[in-house]
This record gives structure tokens, C-alpha cells and sequence, in this order.
């Protein structure tokens, strides 16, 4: 049996970067950029006010209080038309200084922009200033944030909300990216009914198939569910062949010893290529990995929590590795446990646990489960506490690696 980093690296070497696309700026978010990406303006494009009050010289406050004639009002997205004192040779000779609003562009030669709230209108249309200027004061110069040509992302940059709006302001609305994985979902065993149906006898939930859709979408992947197949040879393998057109398939149950555990040998006789079966951890033991063509299929053990470790342990940094993440590596830091806890098993122990920061630490609560099928119990889990094989016991306050799931 090997042990969970030999299965981690034989996953990793074999799910390889898919390859790249144009999107949509607004199905990008979770994606990772395939380009470096350039700015074709500058930002801002013009020399603009980053609040509302007057654009002046600021020569002209040299000695204040100061009363100034303004000129009209230059809006954003306006242009202006008077050219106020000091502004060049067309000099408007009628004002002095210039009303202007937030994310309006400053007549060229107006050195500042005084907040509206730093000056007093008075009734004849003149206003009061208190304070000396200084010339760039609240004033967004043109280029500014970003030169016409700079490279704003590079290659490699996950997108999320300030890169969906960089993309945006550089022009960029079909980012190139890498694809995410298509994922597909099928959940075998004879004992399962659908969520909304109420079990008969010997039946149970199906609960796995709705859990690994929504982890697939957690991680931004699409995913199709094929359904419950049932424990029979036939049946299994309609359901694999149409699952191998996918990028990832996650087959939940049927890997373990039991007789009607097909799905080894339904994958082996549909031609693909088991990379490993058992892994030495616990819960989630039964564990395959098979590549047919580009697919990975992962067999997840049907336990629920099995089904639900493996996924975080397994199943997302090869989703991560094929969607250009650079961060794949999965990232177990410290923890310090709350209660003491016992590994008995000879595996690595993956326990779902609650961890909270107390003064920058993690602290973290083992679950106490009634066994691998005990998916209620894991329900505020936030991180995967990692328990080194056994016999082995760590104490409370004692230090121990965690595994955050990240949502
Ligand atoms: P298996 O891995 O198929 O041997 O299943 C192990 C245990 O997990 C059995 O008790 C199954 O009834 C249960 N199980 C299998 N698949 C599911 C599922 N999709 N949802 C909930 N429990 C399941
Ligand atoms: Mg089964």
C-alpha cells in the first residue's frame, strides 16, 4: 500500500495543465491567466480630480483666507470649457478657480483641487479658501496608476475580483486562460436513492453525489452528474464510458473489497490504467487512481467522509494543477490541538476537524465521528488534521499539521 505523498506525486505527475482559451470576462473569475496581459491605455487616461471641489493654482493661496471667482462646473465625464486663471494663454480673466467633480479632468496648468468641504460658497457666487494649496493635491495625474504598454498581470495570475477589474481597464474582455476541468460524477451502488426520495427498506441517501458536485463548483469547475449506477458490470460501464469524454471522473463507492466493489475491474476491462489502489490513510483506504486517455478518474471510497478527505487530500490539487494553478501543492501548516487525540490505525490519520485563530494560532477540534459514515458530524469542518501513522498520540496544546479546505 502506498503511502498518501506517493499518491499525491503520482496524481500530480499525471494530471497534466490543460490547455488554454478565450473567455468572456465574466465567466473568468477562479481562472488562471495563460497570457501576461498589457495595458493598451494609460491609466487614468487624463489628468483628473480624486474629489469634489475646485481646481486652482496654487499660487493663489499663498495668502489666505482668499476669495476666488469660480467658473462653471466641469462634471466626470465632461470636458471643461473654462480655463481659469493661470491655466495658459486663453485664459478665462472671469475666474479664478474652477468647480469640479470627483473623476473630472484638471484644466491643464491647475496645480490643485481643494475639497469642497475646506472652503465656504458665498451668496455673490465667490468662494472662501482657508488653507494653503500645494501643488498635486488631490489631483490623479494621467498615466498615474499604469503606463500605456506595462504588463498589469502576468501569466500564471489567478483572477479574481481587482484582476476581473484590471482586465476591464486595460481593455482586455477575452482573457486568455487556462480551461478548468471538465468534471463528471456518478455515484454506483444498489443501496442508493436520490436526496428526495424517502429510503425504503435497505435503501440510503445518496449523499456523495450532491457533496462532489458542489466541491467540483467550489473550485470553479463545471460538472455533470450521471446518476446512481447500480452494482452490476453492465450498467457500471455505460456509465464509465460516457464518464471518460470528461477531464476528471470521480466515481464514488465501489472500490473497496466487497463483491460487488466493480469498479476496478470495470475500469481495467474499459482499458484504463490504474496508477494506484490503497493508499495508506485513514479514513478513505480503498482509494484509486486510474488514467484512461486525458482522464483522471479517482475511485472515491462511498463512505461519506472518506468521500468527503479524499476529495481536499486527492481529487483537488490535480483539479488545481490542470486549471494552472501554481499553487496545487497541498499546504499543511500548524495547528495546536484543543483536546487530546489518538491515531490506533497504522495509517496516516486525515480527521475533519474546526480550527479558529486565537492569538494567531490555529487551534484546532478533531470531530468526534461515530465512524466514516458519519458525514453529519463533519458538517463545520474548515481543515483536515493530519495524524501521523499509529499507535500515536498527540496532546492537547500539542502541535500537529492542518490541512485548510479553503471555503
Ligand atoms: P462502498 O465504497 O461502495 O463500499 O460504500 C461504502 C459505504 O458507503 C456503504 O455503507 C455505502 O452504503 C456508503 N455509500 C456509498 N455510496 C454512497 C453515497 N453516494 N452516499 C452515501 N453513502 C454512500
Ligand atoms: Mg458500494
Amino acid at each position: 500500500m502506498i503511502s498518501m505523498s506517493e499518491a499525491v506525486d503520482a496524481i500530480l505527475s499525471s494530471a497534466g495543465v490543460l490547455e488554454t482559451a478565450e473567455v468572456e470576462l465574466d465567466s473568468a473569475y477562479n481562472s488562471v491567466l495563460a497570457e501576461d496581459v498589457e495595458s493598451d491605455i494609460d491609466i487614468p487616461p487624463f489628468t483628473k480630480s480624486a474629489m469634489d471641489g475646485y481646481a486652482l493654482k496654487a499660487l493663489l493661496t499663498m495668502d489666505v483666507p482668499v476669495i476666488l471667482r469660480a467658473g462653471p462646473i466641469v462634471a466626470a465625464g465632461e470636458t471643461y470649457e473654462c480655463r481659469p486663471a493661470g491655466s495658459g494663454e486663453q485664459a478665462d480673466d472671469d475666474a479664478e478657480c474652477i468647480k469640479i467633480m470627483t473623476g473630472a479632468p484638471v484644466p491643464e496648468g491647475l496645480e490643485s483641487v481643494v475639497k469642497v468641504e475646506d472652503t465656504e460658497p458665498l451668496p455673490d457666487g465667490r468662494v472662501k479658501f482657508f488653507d494653503k494649496t500645494t501643488a498635486g493635491q488631490n489631483i490623479c495625474y494621467r498615466g498615474e496608476d499604469v503606463r500605456k504598454g506595462d504588463v498589469v498581470l502576468e501569466k500564471g495570475t489567478r483572477i479574481r475580483g481587482p484582476e476581473i477589474a484590471a482586465l476591464a481597464s486595460v481593455g482586455k474582455f477575452r482573457p486568455r486562460v487556462y480551461k478548468k476541468p471538465a468534471v463528471g460524477i456518478i455515484s454506483t451502488g444498489r443501496e442508493l436513492v436520490e436526496p428526495s426520495v424517502q429510503p425504503g427498506e435497505g435503501k440510503i441517501r445518496n449523499s456523495n453525489g450532491p457533496m462532489l458536485t458542489s466541491l467540483a463548483a467550489s473550485l470553479g469547475c463545471e460538472s455533470e452528474y450521471f446518476g446512481i449506477a447500480d452494482d452490476d458490470e453492465d450498467v457500471l460501464r455505460r456509465f464509465i464510458q460516457k464518464g471518460f469524454q470528461k477531464d476528471v471522473l470521480l466515481l464514488s463507492g465501489g472500490v473497496s473489497m466487497g463483491d460487488y466493489d466493480l469498479v476496478p475491474d470495470v475500469l481495467k476491462n474499459e482499458g484504463a490504467e490504474i496508477l494506484f489502489h490503497k493508499v495508506s490513510i485513514k479514513p478513505g483506504k480503498p482509494l484509486l487512481f486510474a488514467k484512461k486517455d486525458k482522464c483522471c478518474i479517482f475511485g472515491v471510497p462511498g463512505n461519506p467522509v472518506s468521500n468527503f478527505t479524499t476529495f481536499y487530500a486527492f481529487v483537488k490539487p490535480a483539479i488545481y494543477k490542470m486549471m494552472g494553478r501554481e499553487d496545487h501543492e497541498l499546504d499543511f501548516i500548524d495547528g495546536f490541538l484543543t483536546q487530546d487525540f489518538e491515531n490506533s490505525s497504522g495509517r496516516l490519520y486525515l480527521a475533519p476537524s474546526k480550527c479558529s485563530i486565537i492569538d494567531a494560532r490555529y487551534h484546532v477540534t478533531p470531530h468526534l465521528l461515530s465512524g466514516s459514515a458519519d458525514i453529519t458530524g463533519c458538517t463545520k469542518s474548515n481543515c483536515l488534521l493530519m495524524i501521523e501513522k499509529g499507535p500515536f498520540k498527540i496532546k492537547k496544546g500539542e502541535k500537529a499539521k492542518i490541512l485548510l479546505l479553503g471555503d
